[in-house]
């Protein structure tokens, strides 16, 4: 396992974080965590080198305007020894603050889910304008001041889904320590992008890369075209090493998290972590990656990563599934086996053509995906 330095905590942390968002589960059911083989997974990865661990309030829950389950099991577990080996990272949810108090509600019901009288690194989680300028108004910044003089935090970060002028303003109001984004070698210019990325690197903050797999898309159903690109590189590497390997490349880049399901991921991942150098990929290679992010593009259609912000839908259309299954189908050419497990996996009431345009989750996406109007698309595609 190799080490950066996050920003100017002092702090050294492993350039593979744990993200505790894709953990196993029971039939299927997000909620339901596989505790015993969770509970192996973090295990093996904090043994062999794994030192910071990122979860949220909302994580592995049926509804992101409530508590998931990812806290209070990563409380059970950290408190059978392995609390003092990592890093703890957990996240405000901002979307769900209506007044001040709420800051300190979620706080106190975060340190006793996680069962710690501390959290190493708390984050402002997945901010974008509105949450923002909500937050700014609740005076965000004395509720920082505070619980950081106060010992119940350490560092200060955010989570950022914006484009690069919001970024720019929110650095300049607070002394923050860490901020988190979306990057991969498809997302160069999209959101903050690779500038946002250059910028906290030049103002010496740590800078945790979200998304390195985009949602999976880089790595699962790969289309035999992208993979026959990937077959001409002089030294073979597997998709996943070429993505984590695009970013640890990146100087800036402190740490990438990886939202792992299996125990053969942790070690893959930790295997490639211990060759994470920046500045050693050959100009060829670069290259090669760059022909990738292309020939993706010009497949892509809906652009969603399946992070489930915008769910519950009021009228329980499973959006990400719709979208998943239909970017499925368009990437493999094969409506057929998509149409299968789209109708197998939904009941009527989850379908597409059960969105009535209501709007209520337009505002929600942090990839800016007008969903009702994609949801035709899948609707058109796949049928009633
Ligand atoms: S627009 Fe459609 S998908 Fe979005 S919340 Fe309304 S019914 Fe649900
Ligand atoms: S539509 Fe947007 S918010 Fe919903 S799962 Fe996809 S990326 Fe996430």
């Amino acid at each position: 396992m190799l080490y950066r330095d996050l920003g100017q905590t002092g702090e050294k942390v492993s350039i593979l974080g744990f993200g505790c968002m894709r953990f196993p589960t029971i039939n299927g059911k997000d909620d339901q965590i596989d505790k015993e083989k969770t509970a192996k997974m973090l295990s093996y990865g904090i043994d062999n080198g794994i030192n910071f661990i990122d979860t949220a309030y909302s994580y592995h829950g049926t509804d992101f305007n409530k508590g998931g389950m990812s806290e209070p099991f990563l409380g059970e577990f950290l408190s059978t020894g392995y609390r003092e080996k990592v890093l703890l990272s957990t996240k405000l949810p901002s979307w769900i603050v209506e007044k001040k108090e709420d800051m300190e509600y979620f706080l106190d019901q975060q340190l006793k889910r996680l069962q710690t009288d501390h959290i190493d690194l708390y984050l402002l989680h997945s901010l974008k304008e509105d949450y923002w300028k909500n937050l700014t108004s609740l005076d965000v910044f004395e509720f920082m001041d505070s619980i950081q003089s106060d010992g119940r935090v350490k560092y200060i970060g955010f989570s950022f889904h914006d484009e690069l002028e919001l970024l720019l303003e929110i650095l300049d109001s607070y002394d923050w320590d860490v901020v988190f984004t979306q990057m991969n070698y498809l997302d160069e210019s999209y959101q903050s992008g690779l500038n946002g990325l250059q910028y906290l690197s030049s103002i010496g903050l740590g800078n945790v890369v979200m998304e390195p797999l985009r949602g999976g898309k880089l790595v699962n159903n790969v289309p035999p075209e992208i993979n026959e690109l990937w077959n001409t590189a002089k030294t073979k590497r597997s998709n996943v090493e070429w993505a984590f390997k695009y970013l640890w490349d990146i100087e800036g880049v402190t740490s990438i998290l990886s939202g792992m399901s299996t125990l053969d991921q942790v070690k893959e991942n930790i295997a490639l972590a211990s060759n994470g150098y920046p500045n050693s990929l050959t100009k060829e290679e670069k290259i090669l990656i760059k022909e990738v992010s292309m020939a993706y593009k010009e497949k892509k259609d809906i652009d969603c990563t399946l992070c489930g912000y915008c769910m519950p839908c009021p009228y329980k259309v499973d959006i990400p599934t719709c979208f998943k299954e239909y970017n499925i189908a368009k990437m493999l050419d094969n409506v057929e086996a998509s149409s299968m497990q789209y109708f197998s996996l939904l009941n009527e009431e989850n379908l597409a053509s059960s969105c009535t345009d209501c709007g209520n989750c337009v505002n929600m996406c942090p990839q800016r995906i007008n969903i009702p109007k994609e949801l035709k698309k899948v609707k058109k595609l796949f049928g009633k």
